[in-house]
């Protein structure tokens, strides 16, 4: 079976491509197809995976699964939340978006800097399918004071995971996708799909 996937962003393409594989889905980034990034106009993540899910596969005719994700701080009423890629401005630029983050939390200790990264999933079967498929992941833990580590992408340096001692980013990639956000969404959408999984 053959998916389009809404993103362009290389941290959940290497992520998703590893948790489908063997499952029998060839994942083709939307990139790969000449597809364009879909406006994110939505007010809510399951509002912009279908944005995007829907734009990729109107554009290449192929079903198409999407995520939508961001990371969600108690401290900050939520934020950046829905904005997490563009948290300090430009879209995508992760340096600059951790940096802001650890701007907003400072001074607050550590029993009060608790976060959960979020993801939601949807797979459209074509372009104007009324039942798409919807899961969602959530992964607690809290914002580190400083970076650890250089795996992962994002906010994963700032990241320490509920019940470890080392940062998203210091994971190794086969755990990270085990614990994560994006793998819960993905381990309940594939079973709900038994074609996929
Ligand atoms: P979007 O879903 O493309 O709007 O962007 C999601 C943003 O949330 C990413 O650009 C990252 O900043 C952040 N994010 C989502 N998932 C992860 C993750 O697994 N690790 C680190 N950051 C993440």
């Amino acid at each position: 079976m053959r998916i389009v996937l809404a993103s362009g962003n290389a941290g959940k393409v290497v992520e998703l491509e590893h948790l489908l594989a063997g499952s029998g889905v060839e994942l083709v980034p939307q990139t790969a197809l000449g597809v364009d990034d879909a406006d994110e106009t939505g007010l809510t993540f399951v509002e912009n995976a279908l944005i995007k899910a829907r734009h990729a596969a109107r554009i290449t005719g192929l079903p198409a699964l999407a995520d939508d994700s961001g990371i969600c701080v108690d401290a900050l009423g939520g934020a950046p939340g829905l904005y997490a890629a563009r948290y300090a401005g430009t879209h995508g630029d992760n340096a600059a978006n951790r940096a802001k983050l650890l701007r907003e939390l400072a001074g607050v200790p550590a029993e009060r800097r608790q976060a959960y990264f979020i993801a939601v999933l949807v797979l459209l079967r074509h372009a104007d399918d009324p039942a798409p498929l919807i899961a969602e992941g959530r992964w607690h833990g809290r914002i580190l004071e400083a970076e650890r580590g250089t795996g992962g992408f994002g906010y994963d340096p700032l990241f320490l995971p509920e019940g470890h001692d080392i940062s998203a980013a210091e994971l190794e990639p086969a755990l990270k996708n085990r614990l994560s956000h994006r793998g819960q969404a993905l381990a309940t959408l594939k079973a709900r799909l038994p074609g996929i999984a």
